[in-house]
């Protein structure tokens, strides 16, 4: 999209970033300096991949990997895998890396990549080529000490595997701590898949009680029915919740007294998608964030709720299961609507606490059990929800902004620490 193309409200997710630090600057009494270090990347690689198609055609695509901040420990953060992945939108989403790392208190920056392909277009075997391809051009700047990959929206634990390959191949030896989320039999950590949905609905859980509702009497509505919103529809039913409206990219499907989600994911296995399933009645799409609802879970793309749709919500309580899907001026509708939104860093980091015990069991060659894994994983995500409710309550802010106040805190101290070489 050029310049001219773009519609006058259009706002990238980086304008929202940005905005974001901007207003956490000012409530913290930041320098310009350490602003102005905050606000840009420390590292960006863009590269392009070319990829030799299954029928010998060749096609190029543009990749790139962006690493915010390393204050804290070594750059961290997914690889995306979307036609819509441009540079502004990884810089975006590394950024809130950092925050998501630092709330959570895990000792890394944030980082994240993407290639501007769209996987379900391309063959196993291009797959594979391509990712290939990109981590030897991104070779140089990632590593288990410097900036360690994970997957994010189209990829798994396949491209893990293949990132991991081409990098000990390239080293000479198997280095299993440059990615997380890696299959289990080459070093992942159980409970890794479902750590991101476990987080979500473990903060679901948390606000419900905050709101005074009981998760039997409760019910929810969830946006995307991959990586994360398909576990969280179900942690969130294994709980009690009523799930009556559910989306993935194909349709959306709705039933009053709650989908029964074991038999949702048997006819999506068989069938590819969340339509046509027959214990629910289809819904359009756009009405699933607007559903009847205690509590919208949007788990799939971000800018979903927006100015034209935030005065539609009807949930009390908005979970972030995806990174940004809510922007700046829905977030500010919203809170004057005395609707509750649970920012992305706090609400998904689950995923990346599992990613470091990955990690952490990676350096130590050695295995946690799932259920050690899922308590760990439970407590982290307990404490940052009661910090950034604590730091909300004295200083009058939205979770947003403390949640992104913590975060940003504590990157500013260890810059501090650190000190400014030389
Ligand atoms: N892509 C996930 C996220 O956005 C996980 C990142 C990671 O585990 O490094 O949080």
């Amino acid at each position: 999209m050029n310049a001219q193309e773009l519609p006058l409200e259009y706002t990238s997710p980086l304008t929202d970033a940005l905005a974001q630090l901007a207003s956490t600057v000012e409530h913290l009494g930041l320098s310009s300096g350490v602003h102005a270090m905050l606000a840009q990347p420390r590292r960006e690689l863009m590269v392009s991949v070319p990829l030799r198609r299954d029928d010998g055609s060749v096609a190029v695509y543009s990749g790139y990997r962006v690493q915010h901040n390393f204050s804290r420990g070594p750059a961290k953060g997914g690889l995306r895998y979307s036609p819509a992945v441009d540079i502004d939108e990884v810089r975006a989403l590394a950024m809130w890396m950092t925050w998501k790392c630092a709330l959570v208190d895990v000792p890394y920056g944030g980082a994240k990549g993407g290639i501007a392909i769209d996987p379900r277009t391309h063959s196993q075997a291009e797959l594979e080529r391509v990712t290939r391809r990109y981590t030897s051009e991104i070779l140089p700047i990632i590593g288990p000490e410097t900036d360690i990959p994970a997957p994010d929206m189209g990829t798994n634990e396949q491209t893990m595997a293949w990132i991991m390959d081409t990098y000990s191949s390239a080293k000479g030896h198997t280095v299993p701590g440059v990615v997380t989320g890696k299959p289990i039999s080459l070093g992942g950590s159980l409970g890794r898949a479902s750590a991101t949905s476990r987080g979500v609905s473990h903060i679901a859980l948390l606000a419900l009680a905050s709101r005074g509702l009981d998760p039997s009497a409760a019910s929810a509505a969830v946006q995307g029915f991959g990586k994360v919103g398909r576990d969280a529809a179900r942690f969130m039913s294994e709980a009690g919740v009523a799930v009556r409206a559910i989306s993935d990219v194909d349709g959306a499907i709705f039933n009053a007294d709650g989908i029964n989600i074991t038999a949702l994911s048997a006819h999506v296995d068989a069938t590819g998608s969340v339509s046509g399933f027959a214990g629910a009645e289809e819904l359009d799409p756009k009405d699933v964030l607007t559903a009847d609802v205690d509590l919208v879970i949007p788990a799939a793309l971000e800018g979903v709720i927006t100015a034209d749709n935030a005065d539609d919500i009807r949930a009390a309580i908005v979970v972030e299961g995806a990174n940004g899907p809510t922007t700046n001026e829905a977030d500010q509708i919203l809170n004057d609507r005395g609707i509750l939104v649970v920012p992305d860093i706090l609400a998904n980091a689950g995923g990346v606490v599992v990613s470091y015990f990955e990690w952490v069991q990676a350096n130590q060659a050695y295995q946690w059990r799932e259920s050690e894994v899922n308590e760990r994983l439970e407590e982290r995500m307990s404490r940052a929800w009661h910090s950034v409710i604590a730091y909300a309550g004295a200083h009058g802010l939205t979770y947003r902004q403390a949640a992104t106040a913590l975060s940003v805190q504590r990157v500013v101290e260890a810059h501090e620490l650190r000190g400014l070489y030389p």
